[in-house]
């Protein structure tokens, strides 16, 4: 019998949240350019809370994979060749709330504020106190330790 998950409880509530998400989006035409994924072209690397990194490392894990392999045009690691992304249903908040300006811009602060300080108030349910980091270095430290 599989072993259960002592994350379980947070992992459910960041998905709840990611719901959450879902359910006051705004306006936006995202015509799935991908361009926010290019983070070296964009300057701007998602930052992930440690929650939301075991969540899509989940993600890579659903999909076969064990660890990242670079993008081939230096994106992020999860887009997938397809001009896809991977993980879509576990990616990070920062992906369904950012969006391009010519999708609309990202989604004000203040409008998400609440949910962002429940995913640092379950970090600190799992004795995580060092923040959010940046997405591809956060997630090679969570598919570690899925290992
Ligand atoms: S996780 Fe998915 S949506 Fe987010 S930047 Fe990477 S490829 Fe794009």
């Amino acid at each position: 019998m599989p072993k259960p998950n002592p994350l379980r409880p947070q992992l459910d509530a960041l998905r709840a949240i990611y719901a959450e998400v879902e359910q006051r989006a705004l306006p936006r035409q995202c015509e799935m350019r991908t361009t926010c994924c290019h983070f070296r072209v964009t300057g701007k690397t998602p930052l992930v809370t440690r929650i939301e990194a075991l969540l899509a490392a989940q993600g890579v894990r659903a999909s076969g994979r064990k660890k990242l392999v670079a993008h081939p045009q230096d994106a992020c690691p999860m887009l997938g060749v397809n001009g896809r992304c991977t993980i879509y249903a576990h990616r990070p908040f920062g992906c369904r709330t950012h969006f391009c300006a010519e999708a609309g811009g990202p989604y004000p602060r203040q409008h998400v504020a609440d949910l962002i300080r429940r995913m640092e108030a379950l970090d600190e349910a799992i004795g995580w106190h060092e923040g959010s980091r940046p997405f591809e270095a956060a997630l090679e430290d969570a598919l570690e330790e899925l290992r």
